[in-house]
């Protein structure tokens, strides 16, 4: 028996996904006490492979099947991969490709299906953990029957890491090209001159503290200055002051920046949500209770106003008017 976690891809790069579902497979197979496979479906899957060849990775299965990630290319894979009852668990990305997978493959399987896990464990069965009520308690869920299909969170478990020693191998499976309704045709870009948050490695981040439109001019100053990109919570967003795309949180965008500044943000639950697993947190916020201040590595307990223009400074940028 063995947990068999599934990869993705986009234009010819893993996903950062992909790593952390390793991390939470091998979590999982520890649990259980087998093994840890992974499949990768479509692409340069000989580089893909010794790029998830990382420590803890039992054996990896690829399907040289088109050069885009696809769902249905991934579901028949596992289907058949997991026919004869090897995998007790699949462990998914809880990505668009994987949302658009995962279902599927617990129909094929004849299996229960539990997604978006921040914690994984097994006792009788699959235990997850996930968020309730938006992000405001966890519960505890068992998974009836003895093998299930699990969508892991992005950002809740770190990439996995370190030269491992898996057995790689062309999988023995046979793709219906009749049975595929969907191809990638292309992508678009996002809007010009806009950028994407997920893809940054500093942002800095602006919240309600900011006062006023006229005020955001400081933070992007601060962004030029440490190279950084400006991002922001719900209420910055739902006054049109930045575009949804900046929106960091439960109904925005999941962000793993190396550095995430929050600046004026009191730490909702529902910002928490889309931004904690950022390497280093630093809050920049009047009220010393504020709930950011739980999760933050450092912080600069003043008012904005004086503390933002001084970081511009300190970083060689032009304090602008506000
Ligand atoms: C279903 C649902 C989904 C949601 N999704 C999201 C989401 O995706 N993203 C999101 O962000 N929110 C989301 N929210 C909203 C969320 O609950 C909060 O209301 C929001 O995050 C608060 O934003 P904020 O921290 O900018 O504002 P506030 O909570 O008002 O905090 C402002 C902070 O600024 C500080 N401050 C004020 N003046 C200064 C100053 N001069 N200097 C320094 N600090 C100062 C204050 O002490 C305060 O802590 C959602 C809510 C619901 C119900």
């Amino acid at each position: 028996m063995a947990v068999l976690a599934v990869a993705e891809h986009r234009r010819g790069d893993l996903r950062d996904p992909s790593f952390e579902v390793l991390t939470a497979g091998r979590e999982l197979a520890d649990a259980a006490g087998t093994e840890l496979h992974v499949v990768v479906t479509g692409g340069d899957v000989d580089a893909f492979a010794e790029d998830l060849n990382r420590e803890g990775v039992d054996a990896i299965h690829t399907v040289d099947y088109g050069e885009e990630f696809n769902a249905e290319v991934a579901v028949q894979a596992v289907d058949q991969l997991a026919a004869d009852g090897e995998f007790e668990h699949v462990v998914v990305p809880n990505t668009v490709n994987g949302l658009g997978s995962a279902p599927a493959i617990a129909q094929r399987l004849g299996r229960p299906i539990a997604t978006d896990a921040i914690g994984v464990d097994v006792d009788e069965g699959l235990i997850i953990t996930r968020e309730l009520y938006g992000g405001k308690t966890e519960g505890t869920i068992a998974v009836d029957g003895p093998a299930a299909v699990v969508t892991v969170r992005p950002g809740e478990w770190p990439a996995a890491e370190g030269a491992g020693d898996a057995a790689i191998e062309a999988a023995d499976v046979d793709i219906d090209e009749g049975a595929i309704g969907t191809t990638v045709t292309g992508f678009q870009e996002v809007g010009a001159g806009d950028v994407d948050i997920t893809e940054a490695e500093v942002l800095v981040s602006v919240g309600r503290g900011i006062e006023e439109e006229e005020n955001i001019v400081l933070i992007q100053a601060l962004a030029e200055a440490l190279d950084a990109t400006v991002s922001a919570s719900r209420p910055i967003v739902d006054n049109e002051w930045l575009p949804k795309d900046r929106q960091v949180g439960q109904s925005g965008k999941v962000v793993t920046p190396d550095v995430y500044i929050a600046i004026g943000i009191s730490g909702a639950v529902q910002h928490v949500a889309g931004m904690k697993g950022s390497d280093t947190i630093v809050a920049i916020n009047t009220d010393p209770s504020a709930p950011i201040y739980d999760i933050a590595d450092f912080g600069i307990e003043d008012d904005l106003f004086d503390v933002v223009p001084a970081l511009i400074e300190e970083f060689g940028g032009d304090v602008p008017d506000f």
